[in-house]
């Protein structure tokens, strides 16, 4: 028997659950920007949109029903703020075990530790690193979160400074990382009102961190390694205490005891989903444990970091500190994060439309493409690396590549001629040449019965266009 009282689970519920406790105005208001409280209660289930965005809902009148659909919609893993102001982040709040269910909420934070025994000028480059790093990816800028602290003096002291001078560095949230309660106030004095996360209480500490948590109403992670029932009980005694922002350390292994921290990892997501109120907390995962193993290879380590990061992302994990700050560590993991944390049923996508580049004039190649994302940047970063000056007309296939839009007929003749139209490429070109790609082949014909424009076709991959600009542009009168 689970703690949880017996309710439907998020994927459980229906709109109408939602819709029956919604104020129902008549005609509707539309303070939510939705068209009506149906339309509004489709997006509260799938957590497309908060609930307090319901303005009447936060009056007095329909106070009780607000209750009522807040316990209804509250996710099985609870969702918890660390950090203030712009920069915080939220970690946890997810309301199934499953990506296939419901889409991810809250990518996982990515830490990045400093030890207190590291020299100033290393604690502000790292700082500083932590910082600036930054990739694009097709559109979206992926960045690190946070910075842990570690204690590795264990003196409260120079913890202390630490922190200071981390917190006057950056505006990132902070971890505290101690098992000594001396230390973690030591920090905490300095950033009191930053509410960084407390790291950990365990065993042989918890009513101290217990005090301090409270204090300074800061989140605790409960630690206790591998060993479930344990943390278990740490849960109910902290949140009996009055700490109600928990975060689950079952440990993280390298090696051989690797499998079983996934397993405890996917226990605890299952559990909680399952209905277990206990479990239901943000899980934290620490790839840096391999760090433990100094007698290997740095390179080695890093890629042992790397992989361990990706597993941990895959499996739940809503919370990493890790130790490298190289790119190739880093970069396939802020990337698997962008794809996990991606609505599967919604394709990333750009706007549509006309784009130039460079300088283009009358005589300029007029090009199209499709608004997925992947495609676009890349048709993109092609042009541009070869400096062509140039007319790209993206049209809107609903975020699909060329092949899938050509085949589900999304880019097709009339929506290629359609898009023409949109774009008043007509005033700005005096040729009427339009280079498809070579995936849209089988549309040529099609195309210039209905736009009238002659088409090229162009290479299949974007990769092909300079050379086919040199050898085929400007196009050989017949
Ligand atoms: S603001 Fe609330 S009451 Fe008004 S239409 Fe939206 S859901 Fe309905």
């Amino acid at each position: 028997m689970t703690e949880r009282t017996v309710k439907k689970s998020i994927k459980e519920l229906s709109p109408l659950d939602v819709y029956k406790l919604l104020p129902r105005i008549t005609p509707p208001c539309g303070e939510c920007g939705e068209k009506n409280c149906m339309a509004f209660a489709v997006k509260a289930v799938t957590r497309e949109v908060a609930l307090e965005k319901c303005v009447p809902l936060l009056t007095e009148k329909y106070k009780a029903e607000y209750v009522q659909l807040r316990d209804l919609l509250a996710p099985p893993v609870k969702e918890i703020t660390v950090g203030i102001g712009d920069r915080s982040v939220k970690i946890g709040g997810k309301a199934v075990q499953y990506r296939h269910e419901l889409t991810y909420h809250n990518p996982t934070p990515i830490a990045i530790d400093i030890a207190d025994e590291m020299p100033d000028n290393q604690i502000l480059e790292r700082v500083k690193a932590v910082e600036s790093f930054r990739y694009n990816y097709i559109g979206r800028i992926l960045k690190l979160d946070m910075i842990a602290v570690r204690s590795s003096s264990n003196d409260p002291s120079r913890f202390g400074a630490v922190v200071q001078k981390v917190a006057e560095a950056t505006a990132l949230p902070l971890i505290l990382c101690s098992f000594n309660p001396e230390v973690i106030e030591a920090g905490l004095r300095t950033v009191y009102n930053k509410r960084p996360l407390i790291y950990a209480a365990a065993e042989n500490n918890w009513n101290k961190m217990a005090e301090l948590a409270v204090k300074y109403n800061c989140p605790l992670v409960v630690h206790a390694s591998e060993d479930l029932r344990m943390l278990k009980s740490l849960v109910k005694t902290l949140v009996e205490y009055g700490v109600e922002d928990l975060v689950l350390d079952p440990g993280t292994f390298v090696g051989e005891g690797l499998a079983n921290t996934i397993n405890n990892f996917t226990m605890i997501r299952r559990s909680a989903c399952g209905g277990d109120k206990l479990l239901g907390f943000p899980i934290l995962g620490a790839p840096i444990a391999v760090w433990k193993e100094r007698t290997e290879p740095k390179e080695l380590l890093m890629w042992k970091e790397a992989c361990l990061a990706s597993i941990l992302l895959t499996r739940y994990t809503d919370i990493l500190i890790m130790h490298s700050l190289e790119g190739w560590v880093l970069l396939p993991n802020i990337i698997w994060r962008f794809n996990i944390y991606t609505d599967p049923s919604k394709p990333v996508s750009v706007e549509a439309g006309l784009k130039i580049f460079g300088t283009p004039n009358v005589d300029s190649p007029v090009m199209i493409t499709t608004n997925y994302a992947l495609t676009f940047f890349t048709v993109e970063s092609d042009i541009r690396s070869a400096n062509i000056d140039c007319f790209l007309i993206v049209v809107d296939t609903g975020g699909l590549s060329v092949e899938s839009s050509v085949a589900g007929r999304y880019l097709t003749a009339e929506t290629i001629t359609e898009a023409l139209r949109k774009s008043g490429i007509e005033e700005k070109v005096k040729h009427r040449y339009l280079i498809i790609p070579g995936l849209a082949a089988r549309l040529s014909g099609d195309i210039e019965q209905l736009s009238g424009w002659q088409v090229l076709v162009g290479p299949r991959d974007s990769s092909g266009i300079p050379t086919f600009l040199k050898d085929r542009w400007p196009p050989k009168k017949e």
